[in-house]
């Protein structure tokens, strides 16, 4: 897709520099993905669980003088699990989004764990409001995207997965007249392309009229 010199009311997302619609700070498909990592916080932080276990195992079976040297990574599954690692990091953007919001700052409570659960719903909460308004948006979303990918990283290191050609964003409008917006991708040697997030399928015989949405999309953007 083109890119054109923003216009006056119009924005870009603060996270994928890409031209927003919706005129907020985060574009639908920033905005979906963000939702999604931060539902996953718990999941991922529960997914480091087994992870801390290999060096106990290792150190139990050796005899030699000293023991052997903790591996590297239980350091950081260690450090993401503690303190201030994932739940630190929730927290203090929890905190942020109610001091700019004027709301009340209730102190934290109950296990790492329960935190965590507790600061995740709390994000999710505001994500409406901060998608739209918190000029913060973007900073937010990266570090929670970074946040994201280092658990994964460790839980599921990915060989590099291919996700095929990015056609662009999803047309699809819902029920309430909303925009999709999420990234269509066609996978290698797939003659269909899905949407990852509401499902609607592409068949070849629409990709004409697909690519001509997405034009038409970018050309009301454009003109906004
Ligand atoms: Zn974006
Ligand atoms: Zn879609």
């Amino acid at each position: 897709m083109t890119a054109a010199a923003p216009g006056d009311g119009e924005r870009l997302c603060l996270l994928c520099d890409e031209h927003d619609a919706m005129g907020g700070m985060l574009c639908p498909g920033c905005t979906k993905a963000t939702v999604v990592r931060l539902e996953c916080l718990p999941d991922l932080y529960a997914g480091l669980l087994p992870f801390l276990t290999p060096s106990t195992a290792v150190s139990q079976g050796r005899s030699g003088k000293g023991g052997p040297a903790p591996l590297p990574v239980v350091e950081g599954v260690l450090d993401l699990r503690g303190p201030g690692g994932m739940v630190g990091v929730a927290e203090d953007w929890l905190s942020s989004v109610r001091d700019a919001r004027q709301m009340r700052q209730p102190v934290p409570a109950g296990s790492v764990e329960a935190r965590l659960k507790a600061a995740a719903a709390g994000l999710l909460a505001n994500m409406p409001w901060i998608a739209v308004s918190w000029p913060e948006a973007g900073t937010f979303a990266a570090e929670i995207r970074d946040l994201t990918r280092s658990v994964r990283s460790i839980i599921a290191p990915e060989p590099a997965v291919d996700r095929g050609e990015r056609l662009g964003h999803c047309p699809a409008m819902d029920s309430a007249g909303v925009l999709c917006g999420a990234v269509l991708w066609l996978p290698r040697g797939e003659k269909a392309v899905r949407c990852e997030w509401c499902d609607t399928r592409y068949p070849p015989y629409v990709w004409g009229q697909l690519k001509t949405w997405m034009t038409e999309d970018a050309r009301a953007r454009d003109a906004a």
